[in-house]
């Protein structure tokens, strides 16, 4: 019988998906992932929930109900730092003891520690990943070279300019249409948490949104790591998130970069880490006057209208710099 394991669609599965399902596959296992957010899973997710934390957080609950009885187990992986120097927010870590401790009969979570620090992703975690499905450890490993190779695809679709949402698309086989370029588009950048911008809940649906309003969408994963290494290194405080590092590195990139006109930086409510990497980027924008700039700060409560009123006022106002621009000149 083939088993099956769940992901749920949040959280880093807008980073890692590809590299998960390749590895399960690859070990003979049937890989089932929770439909797109709904306003019924947020609610189901929130009935579980007790205390406070982000909405990212609060929707993965919603997320792991919906899959509870379709899967053998559920993939919550233990993720504590990802890249040397850095780590993921607390609340990754303790993911999996808070949805045990919170709901008790849910199938068993494979809750692998992801602790890269100095030694790279460790043999030992990939095999604590991949031991349910196959015993021998050559063949873990095998499935996760070919993981790797289907990760590094699609990493590279996204630097060839489309979004990480749409390279999941194109992962699963889908066909991914691209509006029109405009010949007057504008060109506007998003940096925050990858789970909120590419999940069209959260973000009510802002990549569409824009685009509607004739942007082409700029992200932090179409900048090379080192590019957004040399950023954050030359700011005076050091940043110790992976997600923190992306969105202020990719929000300097852009706010120098000639081809943008705006950029977003989509702030979840109750987010710590983005409540203090506001400040640098405010600072940085405020310096530089190249690119129009706002903020989105975005939770459950945050109105379909107000942030059209919002996303319409900025895109006027990137048009009315421009037309400022070829006046003087
Ligand atoms: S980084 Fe912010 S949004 Fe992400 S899980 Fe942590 S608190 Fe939530």
């Amino acid at each position: 019988v083939t088993i099956r394991v769940g992901i749920p669609r949040a959280l880093l599965y807008y980073r890692f998906y590809p590299l998960w399902t390749t590895f399960f596959t690859e070990l003979g296992a049937e890989v089932v992932v929770s439909e797109p957010t709904t306003q019924e899973i947020f609610e189901r997710g929130l009935k579980k929930f007790v205390g406070d934390t982000c909405l990212p957080m609060k929707l993965v609950f919603g997320h792991v109900i919906t899959l509870a009885d379709k899967v053998d187990y559920l993939f919550i992986p233990r993720m504590v730092s990802i890249e040397k120097d850095a780590y993921l927010c607390p609340h990754f870590a303790g993911l999996p003891d808070v949805l045990r401790a919170l709901m008790p009969d849910l199938p068993p979570i494979l809750d692998t520690h992801f602790n890269v620090r100095k030694k790279g992703v460790t043999m030992k975690s990939i095999y604590e990943a991949g031991k349910r499905f196959n015993k021998n450890p050559a063949r873990v490993y095998h499935a996760y070279q070919k993981a790797q190779k289907a990760y590094q695809k699609f990493l590279e679709r996204i630097r060839d300019g489309i979004t990480p949402q749409e390279a999941i698309q194109a992962f699963d086989g889908k066909e991914v249409s691209l509006p029109k370029e405009r010949k007057e588009r504008l060109n506007i950048a998003l940096v925050g948490n990858p789970y909120t911008i590419y999940d069209p809940f959260s973000s009510l649906n802002i990549i569409q949104k824009l685009r509607k309003l004739g942007a082409k969408i700029y992200t932090s994963e179409m900048i090379p790591d080192e590019i957004i290494e040399e950023r954050v290194r030359s700011l005076s405080k050091r940043i110790y998130w992976t997600f923190g590092k992306e969105t202020v590195g990719a929000a300097f990139h852009y706010l120098d970069s000639k081809e943008i006109d705006g950029l977003i930086y989509i702030i979840s409510f109750e987010c710590g880490p983005d409540s203090l990497l506001k400040e640098i980027v405010d600072d940085k924008a405020r310096k530089n006057k190249k690119a129009a700039y706002m903020t989105l700060v975005i939770d459950e409560h945050t109105g379909e209208t107000g942030i059209n009123t919002r996303l319409d006022a900025f895109t006027e106002m990137i048009k009315r710099r421009r037309n400022k621009k070829v006046d003087t000149s």
